[in-house]
């Protein structure tokens, strides 16, 4: 029987003092020590007891895990090990305030560069019943990498209330804020949110990274279809363009990248968001707050009176907003906004149902572009599966891409471009499957499948993402 080794709390300092020569040998990883034997973690099935019992002089207890489970624990297991030591620290002199924050501050700014050196988005803290477990989302996947005895988790998550200047003796309530640190000659921005749960708390770190924002419209991965719209639309000084997209699918970055693109010498430039993620020169940015009445109708009311030439809208969320998006764009301004919609054109139908008439639509819209985001195979370890002729790639696990197969996210879209006719059959009520013949239509799953027959991505994934 396989055991998930994600149930474990790992002594990693008994792999630490083990010789990598032997763990290697037997595929063996010394999980935990007690007074009559030694738990064991091994790929085999038939391990060699009596040599193993000779290195630890000790008898022991064996657990059967995968071998990806065991390549991933002896790829990290300096890291890993690292962590350990300074959680072990951060225990110790408890009473020790002082002393005990700069152990704990330790921990957490490795976890911190452990995370962005694997290309996290997340970093996602929770207390379980009788432990305390690390969850890195990457490439949109989350996967536990540390856990450790459930006394860590009040000293971590005082020391990140800390860190964010929040209010430590609050455990009862939700909290939300900030923090930024200098890792790796960089600095980053975090944006925390602690929820207590049935069983403490669950912390969710967003990791914010500049250079990731700002990639520039040409880096994003767009195919030069849809760049080209983009680029040709946002230029226009008034309209709509919209982005769609379920969460995480990469619109902010969109959104911060297209705003990167426009003049903001010689336009007048207002947001309107629910956080804002990042600052960006020569924009003003607006915050929503809903807990003292700043709502979105409020503040795009108020926008319409700072003589704007592009108004972004983080999220259209309700008929009245939409409304005031509409009357915006029809009067002299260039409305870029999101909508959470799976595919642009059933957007068309969202702003129907949200209230918006026909005309209205056919007059504003000028591009809808909907997106998700598709792990990319990792090339040094992608395999070829040939089935009737087909040739795709399938995904295998190597320590480049950490086991998992895939190496980072390309985007996936299906785009909609306004033109006399579309918005005269839009205007007409005409049937969607009319527009999208007449508009000779790729929708994203099409989009996806060519990732799959140039090798960019598996037949798995694309299954897994399909609409
Ligand atoms: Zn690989």
């Amino acid at each position: 029987m396989i055991t998930d080794l994600d149930l474990l709390t790992i002594d990693y300092e008994l792999i630490e003092k083990t010789d990598i020569n032997t763990l290697l040998k037997y595929s063996l990883l010394p999980i935990k020590e007690y007074d009559i034997y030694i738990l064991v973690a091994s790929t085999l099935n038939n391990l060699e007891i009596e040599s193993i019992e000779n290195i630890f002089s000790k008898p022991i207890k064996s657990i059967q895990i995968e071998q990806k489970t065991f390549d991933f624990e002896i790829l990290h297991s300096k890291s890993k090990y690292d962590l350990f030591i300074k959680a072990k620290k951060s225990l110790l002199n408890k009473e020790d305030i002082i002393n005990n924050q700069s152990h704990i501050s330790h921990f957490l700014e490795t976890l911190f560069t452990i995370a962005i050196s694997l290309n996290s988005s997340d970093i996602h803290i929770e207390s379980l019943k009788n432990a305390i477990i690390f969850r890195l989302r990457i490439d949109g996947i989350l996967v536990q990498f540390f856990r450790f005895d459930i006394e860590l988790y009040p000293i971590a998550s005082s020391s990140l209330k800390l860190f964010s200047k929040l209010d430590i003796s609050q455990k009862r309530i939700p909290q939300n804020g900030r923090f930024s640190k200098f890792i790796n000659e960089k600095d980053y921005d975090f944006r925390i949110s602690i929820l207590p749960t049935i069983t403490g708390e669950s912390i969710v770190i967003r990791i914010l990274d500049n250079q990731k924002a700002f990639l520039g419209l040409q880096h994003i991965g767009f195919c030069k279809d849809v760049y080209d719209s983009i680029k040709k639309n946002i230029n226009f000084s008034q309209g709509m363009i919209l982005i769609t997209g379920a969460t995480g699918s990469g619109k902010t970055t969109t959104m911060y990248s297209i705003l990167n693109e426009l003049d903001k010498k010689k336009k007048k430039i207002i947001t309107i968001e629910d956080p804002i993620e990042y600052n960006i020169d020569g924009v003003m940015q607006v915050p929503i707050n809903e807990e003292i009445g700043l709502t979105y109708d409020l503040v795009l009311k108020n926008v319409l009176r700072q003589d704007p030439d592009v108004i972004m809208i983080g999220e259209i969320r309700d008929e009245n907003a939409l409304k005031i998006a509409i009357q915006a764009s029809l009067t002299g301004h260039l409305v870029i906004a999101t909508l959470h919609t799976n595919d642009a054109i059933k957007t068309i139908n969202r702003l129907l149902d949200l209230g918006a008439k026909p005309y209205l639509i056919a007059s504003v819209l000028r591009l809808i572009v909907s997106q998700k985001l598709i792990r990319v195979l990792c090339d040094e370890c992608k395999e070829k599966v040939i089935l009737d002729n087909l040739t795709t790639y399938k995904s295998v696990g190597c320590p480049k891409c950490n086991f998992s197969g895939f190496i980072g996210r390309t985007i996936i879209t299906e785009h909609f471009e306004f033109d006399e006719t579309i918005s005269k059959m839009v205007n007409e009520k005409l049937d969607i499957s009319d527009i999208l013949s007449y508009a000779n239509y790729k929708s994203i799953n099409d989009n996806a499948y060519g990732k799959v027959l140039d090798g960019t991505t598996s037949l798995n994934e694309y299954n897994l993402y399909e609409i």
